[in-house]
């Protein structure tokens, strides 16, 4: 049925945010760098098609795909891991299920018989789960269900993985079940009795784990490894103690020591090649960890409350503060809470500042108020999508001094919109997958400083948005000194703006977070970080100068 594929499922217990798609990533890696070809894919349990349509506060980021998916924030962490790109494949809602097994009962398809969850929705939700390892190109496939166990809405994805296990067999496939052994602090004690209840409730529905991984606290220590193994029908060596990390960057190396990676190709019967090859991840965590200097970075948006709403902008950061040794200190400045009146008080203290993207009016006056600030002062600026979008608002009131000016989105009634829907919006309705998403390319001007920094001339970065520059502006706006120096060769559309007579501001439409990794830093982080390392230095000299003048 699956040809050599061997596939994995991951499942939760406990609690909810224990990091099953972190240990998903880790594992992944572990095999991946002992020569094997993985992917992992995310299973949600959910009924909105995607996470396209929710809110950020709601489930954290919308990570996009180079294939235009609009997907869990987890197949983020698999590209920063993995560094191989996922796709629409790569997440899956109960949703997305339900869609495609209602849309072919209105086609017939069923032939009269009653469509009903088992079998009709678990067959859709297996022959989902073996879509990429049925590709050929893949020697493992990983399937993280999201939830935990006991909730109602993930039985018919439980139900499928157990009767996978039987149509695939044992040594082609295994349970990795992730669970909490919380810290008693008034008994001094790590407890155990959740976990067995939780691989109870596994066990009631058919699912014996293979490997039972403990997120916790405390070392665990053999005693308390050896009883989980005992209520839970493994050996010691199956149970695995998975300890707060300072960094999720460093949970790779914690499940090497853990023997993760061994345990689980002894169990799937594969050849154990030579230990895993993690140099350029040592190097990486080494870097990352031994920063020579440090900057201090903003961001501002308007979801600053939960963090895992700008997770890629976050890590993106992180990757390039590995590759520049620079440590950057990342503070979340809530759009509205930033006025004309207080931007020095708030924002003085940054060596570089980010606009994050966004969707809607809430906070954009303050957006609009940093841009002008970042401009003025010359601070290193980054925009993203709103944040590009608010930078051309902010130039054409100030600099252009045309009156009425905004982005469609937020007046539509604008005199001068020079932002504007997309032509191909015009007509749409539904909210859901409509946007322009997904990868699409761009040429760079040469002199640019994106051209500086990425070094290429094409470039391929991935979209989320429905407004765009507004190409009547173009020579207005060049004239002035905003420079459109990033533009998609078929469609003209403005993909970056830089300004003149300024170190380092860089405005851009697309997504550059998105394609950050481990392994590939992404140049515009670094093209911000090195800006902001540079700035500081000017400020320190500037108020050297100052002191020495004043003495
Ligand atoms: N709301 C803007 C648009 O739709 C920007 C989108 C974004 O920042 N991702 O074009």
């Amino acid at each position: 049925m699956s040809g050599s594929c061997k596939y994995i499922f991951v499942t939760g217990g406990v609690a909810s945010s224990l990091g099953k798609g972190i240990i998903s990533a880790s594992l992944a890696k572990l095999l991946q760098s002992r020569g094997y070809s993985v992917t992992i894919q995310k299973f949600d349990p959910y009924i909105n098609i995607d996470p396209g349509t929710l809110n950020p506060y709601e489930h954290g980021e919308c990570f996009v795909t180079d294939d235009g998916a609009e997907t869990d924030l987890d197949l983020g962490h698999y590209e920063r891991f993995l560094n191989v790109p996922t796709s629409q494949a790569n997440n899956v809602t109960t949703g997305l299920v339900y869609q495609s097994v209602i849309n072919k009962e209105r086609k017939g398809e069923y032939l009269g018989k009653t469509v009903q969850v088992i079998p009709h929705i678990t067959d859709e939700i297996k022959k989902r789960i073996l879509i990429l390892g049925q590709t050929g190109r893949y020697d493992v496939v990983i399937t993280e269900i999201g939830g935990t166990v006991g909730d109602i809405e993930s039985l018919p994805f439980l139900e499928s993985v157990r009767q996978l296990r039987w149509d695939l067999g044992q040594v082609n496939t295994l349970s990795i079940h992730l669970t909490l052994v919380p810290y008693i602090a008034a008994a001094g004690e790590l407890k155990t009795k959740p976990t067995q209840n939780s691989v109870k409730s596994l066990l009631a529905l058919g699912i014996q784990p293979d490997v039972v991984v403990c997120r916790t606290e405390y070392e665990l220590g053999e005693s308390i490894k050896k009883k989980v193994a005992q209520f839970c029908n493994l050996m010691p060596n199956q149970v695995i103690q998975s300890i707060d990390a300072a960094s999720i960057y460093e949970v790779p190396m914690m499940m090497k020591e853990e023997k993760l990676d061994e345990v689980v190709l002894e169990k799937l019967q594969m050849p154990s090649t030579p230990a895993p090859d993690l140099r350029v991840w040592e190097e990486f965590l080494q870097h990352l960890n031994n920063p020579s200097n440090s900057v201090r970075i903003a961001l501002v948006g308007k979801y600053v409350e939960l963090k895992d709403a700008y997770k890629s902008i976050a890590e993106a950061f992180i990757h390039g503060s590995a590759d520049t040794q620079c440590k950057v200190h990342l503070s979340w400045v809530h759009s509205e809470s930033l006025n004309e009146g207080n931007m020095h008080e708030k924002l003085h203290s940054f060596d570089g500042i980010l606009v994050a993207p966004g969707f809607g009016g809430r906070g954009i006056e303050g957006k609009i108020e940093t841009v002008k600030y970042v401009r003025e002062n010359k601070v290193p600026f980054l925009g993203i999508c709103l944040g590009m979008q608010v930078a051309v608002v902010e130039f054409a009131r100030n600099l252009l001094k045309l009156d009425d000016v905004h982005s469609a989105e937020l007046k539509p009634e604008a005199k001068n919109k020079v932002i504007d829907l997309m032509a191909d919006q015009l007509e749409v309705k539904n909210k859901g997958g409509t946007m322009r998403l997904g990868a699409y390319t761009c040429r760079l001007e040469d002199d640019s400083k994106v051209m500086q920094a990425y070094k290429r001339k094409e470039i391929s970065e991935r979209h989320r948005h429905r407004y765009e520059y507004n190409n009547s502006y173009l020579e207005q706006f060049e004239m002035a000194g905003l420079k459109a120096t990033g533009i998609n060769p078929e469609s003209n559309l403005v993909e970056i703006v830089e300004l003149e007579d300024h170190p380092w501001f860089v405005g851009v439409q697309f997504h550059p977070e998105y394609k950050s990794t481990v392994a590939n830093p992404h140049p515009l982080f670094i093209g911000l970080i090195q800006a902001a390392v540079a700035h500081q230095n000017a400020s320190k000299q500037k108020n050297k100068v100052k002191l020495k003048n004043n003495k």
